[in-house]
């Protein structure tokens, strides 16, 4: 028998040196890193990529228009 999973808070921190080493796609400029939210933003291109799983995912496609 399994126990039941512990109560675990789902942290969304991302790699000091990933954060470094990341820019956006598109202007190649600074980001915003928000991880409570899952997201790092461009503010430049007003756009919001996603962090799916710990896993920044870094294509203009994908990223949320920001209003
Ligand atoms: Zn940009």
């Amino acid at each position: 028998m399994r126990a039941a999973v512990a109560t675990s808070e789902v942290t969304m921190a991302l790699a000091p040196e990933l954060k470094e080493i990341l820019a956006c796609p598109r202007c190649k400029g600074a980001l915003e890193f928000h991880e409570a939210q899952g997201e790092i933003r461009c503010l430049a291109c007003r756009l919001a990529y996603r962090i799916d799983d710990g896993i920044p995912v870094m294509l203009v496609e994908e990223a949320r228009p920001l209003p």
